[in-house]
């Protein structure tokens, strides 16, 4: 299954290597044929080259949309080698095989990212490029297609390995990669055309669930967005009405999604309750008798990283909270409903968005979270555990007081909906420093405590908020080394899920410091 390479055509856009890749093949006897622009940069190398025109008696034309696109060319990249009636056709045509093909294709990409005008884009479309591709790595038992610069190099070893032939291995493996490039070729251009006429990317159906809108973009500029509806009517940032404010952007319904889930589990007859996100993650929760002393609460914890945050609350929105959310700049505003009068205070901030869901998300009902992995997607049921009163274990020589088994679930349910590994601390119902989203414990521990000692520096406060705090941990500390910096940051009492190796040596670090630690056999790992 070894190949002599003799003729070689060439054709690329990317000229990266070009010159000293066509030097060498020259060197060990292979013909070279070459387009345009490739053949005038070989050329101008002082190597010998034939153009496409010499195979195809046929010149380039309308402007080098049609320069391969020839029986010559095809014929020679597709023809058979050992099949008698091939054979007789590239003779009667006078078709010169070629045995290897290199092309890499107009750079479209680039220039659509360039924001380049709508024709210079089309122009930019590589036509006869693909179709060599195509045609040589479909005809990869004879024929070796290279469409990227970095295979150069191991051609030539292999070549040399082989005096001057190729395996079949080795043009399979260059043939799939090829093919990978015009799909993914293709794909841009398709993804171009909805971004431009703003509608669904088509690749995207795969996906399921109905289009409700196409965002601006997604995570990024240079990513396209959709927002699909499952038909699941729970009240959330899909169902929900918006009142005022600018389209929502993809960060934005992620975030407004935490930030409502996170406030449905306070129940309103009994509390206001008021969360504020960042990137999905809180940086500020607290319960109150109004939402206006819960706004105030949630701020205190994280003043500075609540600056374009997203708002959510369990209450109707009411004139004095709307009054106190709008003095900082805010994202979103999510709430079951809102007053008249709260609506017009928000109205003088035209571009914050005020969303009302009807009621609040149930955080016991059960319902899919998906998540997509490279060729496959994640489905889990939602986390609907809520941690209630008597299923907390306590675990110390020392009993919470009251208001510290009230603050340890306050905590809790927080950190449920905050990234692990979340640790939170608490005090009379809000937060007072979070640690999110460190790959260790201990890290989110110093975080939190960090974060409590700014929030404390900013008001003007001599102790830390972490002071006589109280502290919850998504999941079990495998060590004590968390549960210690814990109290070193003065938390008083512990809830956590237990269940470690080591749950001894963490009850033992906490009876010595007097702690108080429950624990809720239930973990709420959030990645
Ligand atoms: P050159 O710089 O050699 O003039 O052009 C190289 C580029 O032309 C390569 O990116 C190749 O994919 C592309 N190409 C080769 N043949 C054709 C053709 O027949 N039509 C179009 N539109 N592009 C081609």
């Amino acid at each position: 299954d070894l190949v002599p390479v003799r003729r070689a055509l060439l054709s690329v856009s990317d000229k990266t290597g070009l010159v000293d890749f066509a030097a060498a093949l020259a060197h060990s006897g292979v013909e070279l044929v070459s387009t345009g622009g490739t053949a005038k940069a070989i050329a101008a190398a002082g190597i010998a080259v034939r153009d496409v025109s010499d195979l195809t008696g046929f010149p380039e034309i309308m402007d080098g949309r049609v320069k391969t696109l020839h029986p010559a060319v095809h014929g020679a990249l597709l023809g058979i080698r050992d099949d008698p009636e091939h054979q007789d056709a590239m003779r009667e045509h006078g078709i010169e095989p070629i045995d290897l093909v290199v092309v890499n294709l107009y750079p479209f990409e680039d220039v659509r990212r360039s924001g380049a005008d709508y024709a210079s884009i089309v122009e930019n479309i590589d036509i006869g490029g693909p179709a060599m591709v195509r045609a040589s790595a479909k005809n990869h038992a004879y024929v070796a297609i290279v469409t990227d610069p970095e295979d150069y190099a191991p051609l030539l070893n292999a070549l040399e390995m082989n005096i001057g032939s190729l395996s079949l291995e080795f043009r399979q493996k260059l043939a799939a990669k090829a093919f990978a490039r015009t799909a993914a070729y293709d794909a841009a251009i398709s993804a171009w055309f909805a971004e431009t006429l703003e509608i669904e990317n088509p690749a995207w159906r795969a996906f399921g669930g109905r289009l409700e809108s196409v965002m601006r973009y997604g995570e990024n500029p240079h990513q396209q967005a959709g927002f699909y509806l499952t038909g699941d009517r729970r009240p959330g940032v899909a169902t929900a009405r918006q009142l005022q404010g600018k389209q929502l952007s993809y960060n934005n319904i992620n975030d407004t999604d935490a930030a409502f889930e996170l406030v449905g589990e306070f129940d309103p007859s009994r509390s206001a309750a008021v969360a504020i996100i960042k990137h999905a993650n809180p940086c500020g929760v607290a319960e109150g008798k109004s939402l206006k002393e819960a706004y105030m609460k949630a701020l205190a914890c994280d003043p500075v990283s609540a600056f374009g945050g997203i708002v959510a609350m369990n209450r109707t929105l009411d004139a004095e909270a709307a009054e106190e959310i709008v003095k900082t700049f805010t994202e979103v505003i999510i709430a079951p409903d809102a007053s008249h009068d709260a609506q017009a205070i928000v109205a003088a901030k035209k571009n914050l968005r005020l969303l009302v869901a009807g009621d609040l998300p149930d955080p016991h009902s059960p319902g899919l979270s998906v998540k997509s992995v490279a060729g496959g997607m994640l489905v889990q049921g939602r986390d609907n555990a809520v941690v209630a009163a008597r299923d907390l274990k306590v675990v110390t020589k020392r009993t919470p007081t009251p208001q510290e088994i009230a603050d340890l679930q306050f905590a809790f349910r927080v950190a449920k909906h905050v990234k692990s590994n979340a640790i939170v601390y608490a005090k009379d119902g809000a937060t007072v420093g979070i640690g999110a989203g460190q790959m260790s414990r201990v890290d989110s521990s110093r975080i939190a405590a960090r974060k409590a000692l700014d929030a404390a520096e900013a008001a003007d406060l001599t102790e830390p908020l972490t002071k006589g705090s109280v502290v919850a941990s998504d999941a079990f500390f495998p060590f004590s080394d968390g549960l210690l910096s814990a109290i070193e940051a003065g938390a008083t009492a512990v809830i956590q899920p237990g269940g470690s190796m080591r749950d001894d040596e963490v009850i033992a670090a906490a009876d010595e410091h007097g702690i108080a630690m429950v624990f809720t056999g239930v973990r709420h790992f959030r990645h």
